[in-house]
């Protein structure tokens, strides 16, 4: 695997102006990001650096789609299924579309009100006149901002097991192999504890010192304080309160997630009380997460770090592809079973409780199917 380098993101402070800039490497060279740029006056509050808050990560769902996630849950639905419907089967192009758009998006959907999702993925696979099917044991999603990197991470190994699997058992290589539908099983789960992205959990799993804060902060009159504060140009914060806030953003142009400043009282990080805002899929106020040692958090990992698994000597550079590794038990855990289903080629799966996704809301032909 190969090295990449860490993107840069910087405040500048130049004439009365500041600006933030996001500069990841493509190709090996640094560029200026435009999309997550952002200037305000020097005397502004960081927030309004992040009035906007189109990422692509965030959702905001219609009456009609609330309606129809009512509907899903009502009628117990939890199993959806993707079909390509276009002529040319090209299962490149197929997976490529469901694994950068259609999966994510639906995840993105049914994570609305959810704390957590519990995802089954299959996979349909045509190969030399069989039928296989793969599945991956249950996965759950703990957050909103793990949705790309898990679904990412899901298919590379899926490929990887159909792939060997037909060259081992069948003697074809990958490209003999169809895939036009996919399947997942998907509990959406609530009450669960708040969690933070993967990317910053594998951080703050190992213990630190935590840092000694002389005063408690009153949190109930910090939320209602940030409530009435947020998404206001000339929002008033008590003085009273003297914290540090930060907020997650994600770049739309290379979906990297970074915790930035949102409201800074005090420069002396050790001694002011540290919280991170934690919002849901819609971008609503879902709590503060305090920040017991922030120049942990907030840095990244040295560039020049690379992680090997102990178990498979397998290579990373990055330290959360690193831990969906091992949550997956190094891909062992990815693939139980791979079925023939039937050899004529044809389906014998009939849905009775069945209804087709809206195509206005669902960009790819999805079918959600509820227990008979
Ligand atoms: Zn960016
Ligand atoms: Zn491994």
């Amino acid at each position: 695997m190969s090295r990449h380098r860490q993107s840069r993101f910087i405040f500048e402070t130049s004439e009365n102006v500041r600006t933030f800039r996001h500069q990841p490497f493509i190709s090996e060279l640094s560029v200026e990001c435009q999309s997550c740029q952002s200037r305000v006056r020097a005397n502004e509050p960081y927030s309004h650096h992040w009035m906007s808050s189109e990422d692509g990560q965030h959702i905001k769902l219609s009456l009609e789609e609330k309606l129809l996630l009512k509907r899903i849950e009502r009628e117990r639905v939890d199993t959806f299924i993707m079909c390509d419907e276009s002529a040319v089967g090209r299962t490149r192009d197929f997976l490529l579309d469901a694994g950068m758009e259609a999966v994510p998006q639906l995840l993105r959907f049914l994570n609305y009100e959810a704390s957590q999702l519990e995802v089954t993925f299959g996979f349909y696979v045509n190969v030399t006149k069989k039928r296989l099917y793969y599945e991956t044991f249950p996965i759950i999603i703990k957050h909103f901002l793990d949705i790309d990197e898990t679904v990412d991470m899901v298919f590379t190994r899926m490929v990887e097991k159909i792939s060997s699997y037909v060259l081992s058992t069948l003697r074809v290589p990958m490209e003999a192999c169809t895939i036009k539908r996919l399947k997942l099983i998907v509990h959406r789960q609530f009450n669960s504890h708040l969690q933070l992205p993967l990317q910053y959990r594998v951080k703050s799993d190992v213990r630190v010192k935590a840092t000694k804060i002389a005063k408690p902060v009153d949190l109930p009159l910090l939320t209602e304080s940030y409530i009435n504060y947020h998404g206001k140009r000339f929002g008033h914060f008590p003085d009273s309160l003297q914290v540090n806030l930060y907020c997650f953003r994600v770049c739309p142009r290379t979906k990297e997630l970074y915790a930035v400043p949102y409201l800074i009282r005090s420069e002396d990080v050790n001694n002011t009380p540290t919280f991170l805002i934690q919002t849901d899929v819609a971008g609503e106020f879902r709590g503060m997460h305090e920040i017991r040692n922030v120049r942990r958090f907030l840095r990244s990992d040295p560039n020049d770090r690379v992680l090997v698994c102990r178990q498979c000597k397998a290579h990373f550079s990055s330290r959360l592809h690193f831990a969906l590794h091992k949550y997956v038990d190094c891909g062992r855990g990815i693939v139980v079973m791979s079925l023939d289903m039937d050899t004529d080629g044809e389906s014998t799966e009939v849905y009775e409780n069945c209804f087709s996704l809206p195509k206005q809301f669902f960009k790819f032909a999805w079918f959600a199917i509820g227990p008979n």
